[in-house]
C-alpha cells in the first residue's frame, strides 16, 4: 500500500544530529565570516569589488571547492557540508560568498561527467592554488530556456570550434577556465547541446565588462564572447545530446546551496532586526514590544528554520543517492522567496534607517533579489515542481 503523505518522506530517516566534524566546520566558517567577510562587505559592495585576499584565505582553510574528492587534492566533503559552509559565509555577504561558491558550480559538471584526465587537470588546478572557474549556460537571448541556447559548436577534424556569447557569468573576469555549454544546431534544442572545458587563454575567448549590479556587488559578473574558439577533443566534457542533461543535473546538485545562502541571509536579517527592535523605541517602548513587529520577526524566524530544513534535506538526498530534484527546487524557490520577503521586512523594522546605507539591511534587500533569479528563477523552480507533479 502506498503511503498517504509524500512518498519522499519515506525514503529518508530523520536524523538532526550534527557530527563533530560538521560542528567544527560550521564554527570555522562562522569565524571566517566574522573575521574576514563582515569587516569588508560594505566597502566591497560600495566599490563593486571582489576581495581576492578573502578568497585566498578561505581557500587556504578549505572553504572553497570542498566537494572535490581527496584523490584530486580536495577535502572530499559532501553536499551537506558544502551547504553548511555556504549558509555561514552568506551570513556575512552573499556577494562575496557567491563568488567563493561559484567554483562548485563550475566543477560539479566535471565531477559528474569528466574523465580522470580532465578531473586531474582541472580539479587539480583548483585545489593546488586559489584559482577561479566559471559555469556558462546563460545567453543574451535567454537563460531560463537552456535548451534554446544559440552558442554553436562545430566539429573540425578532431577539434571543436565555438562561436557565440554567454552573459551574467559569475567570476568571468577572474576565471582560469570555463565550463561552456553550446549546441550543434539550435533547432534541435536539448538534443544538440554539448559541454566543453575552455581555458581562459584560448585565442578568440574574450571577457566583457564587469557588470554594475543592484546587489551582490562584491561578486564579479561579466559576459564571455567566443569567436572561433578552438577546443581540443580532450576538453569535450559531454558530447552533443548529453550536455543538456549535464546542465540540469548540475543545477539539481547546486540548487540546495542557494537555499543555504537564503538561510544565511535570513538569519542575518533576523539578528539585525531583533537587535534593532530591542533598542529602537516608539510610543514609549521598544518596538519589539509591538505585536506587529513581533509577527514580522516570528515569520522571519519560521522562514529561516524552514529553509534550513529544506536545503539540508535536499543536500542529504544528494549525499545519499536519493534522486529527487523536486526537493532541490523546493529549497531553492522557498528559500529565495522567503529571503526576499525577510529582507524587505528587515528594512521595514528599521523604518527610515532601513533605507540608507548606514545600516546593513538595505544591502540585504538588494542582495536577496538575485537569489530569485540565478540558477533558475523562482518561476522556473515552480515549472520544475509542477511538471514533476504532473508526471505523478
Ligand atoms: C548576478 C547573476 C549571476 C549569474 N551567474 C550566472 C553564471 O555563473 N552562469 C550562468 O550561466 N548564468 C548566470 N546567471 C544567469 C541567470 O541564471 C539567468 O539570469 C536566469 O536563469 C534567468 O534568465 P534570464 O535573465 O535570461 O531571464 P529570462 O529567461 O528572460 O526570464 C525573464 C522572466 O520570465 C520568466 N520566465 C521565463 N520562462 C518562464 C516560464 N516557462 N514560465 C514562467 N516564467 C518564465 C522568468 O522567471 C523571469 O521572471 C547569473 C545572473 C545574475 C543576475
Amino acid at each position: 500500500m502506498s503511503p498517504i503523505c509524500g512518498e519522499d518522506e519515506w525514503t529518508t530517516m530523520l536524523n538532526f544530529q550534527v557530527s563533530e566534524e560538521q560542528s567544527a566546520l560550521i564554527e570555522m566558517a562562522a569565524r571566517f565570516t566574522r573575521e574576514r567577510i563582515i569587516p569588508v562587505a560594505a566597502e566591497c559592495d560600495r566599490e563593486s569589488r571582489f576581495p581576492r585576499d578573502v578568497f585566498a584565505a578561505g581557500w587556504e582553510l578549505g572553504l572553497v571547492n570542498p566537494t572535490v574528492p581527496e584523490e584530486f587534492g580536495g577535502a572530499g566533503l559532501g553536499e551537506v557540508e558544502n551547504s553548511l559552509i555556504a549558509e555561514q559565509l552568506a551570513y556575512g555577504c552573499t556577494g562575496i560568498q557567491t563568488s567563493m561558491l561559484a567554483n562548485t558550480l563550475a566543477l560539479t559538471p566535471i565531477l559528474l561527467a569528466g574523465n580522470t584526465q580532465q578531473k586531474k587537470r582541472y580539479l587539480g588546478l583548483l585545489t593546488s592554488s586559489p584559482e577561479f572557474a566559471s559555469y556558462c549556460t546563460t545567453e543574451p537571448s535567454g537563460g531560463s530556456d537552456v535548451a534554446g541556447m544559440q552558442t554553436r559548436f562545430t566539429q573540425v577534424g578532431d577539434d571543436y570550434v565555438i562561436n557565440g556569447e554567454k552573459c551574467w557569468i559569475t567570476n568571468a573576469s577572474l576565471a582560469s577556465f570555463f565550463v561552456v555549454f553550446a549546441t550543434s544546431d539550435p533547432a534541435t534544442r536539448h538534443k544538440g547541446i554539448a559541454a566543453f572545458i575552455v581555458d581562459r587563454d584560448t585565442p578568440g575567448l574574450r571577457v566583457g565588462k564587469h557588470e554594475d549590479k543592484m546587489g551582490q556587488r562584491a561578486s564579479d559578473t561579466a559576459a564571455v564572447h567566443f569567436e572561433d574558439v578552438v577546443v581540443k577533443k580532450e576538453n569535450l566534457l559531454a558530447p552533443g545530446g548529453e550536455g543538456f542533461k549535464l546542465a540540469m543535473e548540475t543545477f539539481n546538485q547546486t540548487r540546495p546551496d542557494i537555499g543555504a545562502m537564503a538561510a544565511g541571509l535570513m538569519q542575518r536579517c533576523l539578528d539585525e532586526s531583533v537587535a534593532y527592535a530591542r533598542e529602537r523605541k516608539s510610543f514609549g517602548q521598544p518596538i519589539i514590544e509591538h505585536q506587529m513587529i513581533q509577527a514580522i520577526l516570528a515569520d522571519m524566524a519560521i522562514s529561516t528554520e524552514a529553509t534550513r530544513l529544506l536545503y539540508q534535506k535536499a543536500a542529504w538526498n544528494l549525499d545519499h543517492g536519493v534522486r529527487n530534484p523536486i526537493v532541490s527546487s523546493y529549497a531553492k524557490a522557498f528559500g529565495a522567496d522567503r529571503a526576499m520577503q525577510s529582507a524587505i521586512d528587515a528594512v521595514q523594522v528599521f523604518g527610515g534607517n532601513g533605507y540608507v546605507k548606514d545600516y546593513p539591511v538595505e544591502k540585504l534587500m538588494r542582495d536577496a533579489k538575485v537569489l530569485q533569479i540565478y540558477e533558475g528563477t523562482s518561476q522556473i523552480q515552480r515549472v520544475v515542481i509542477a511538471r514533476s507533479l504532473g508526471r505523478g
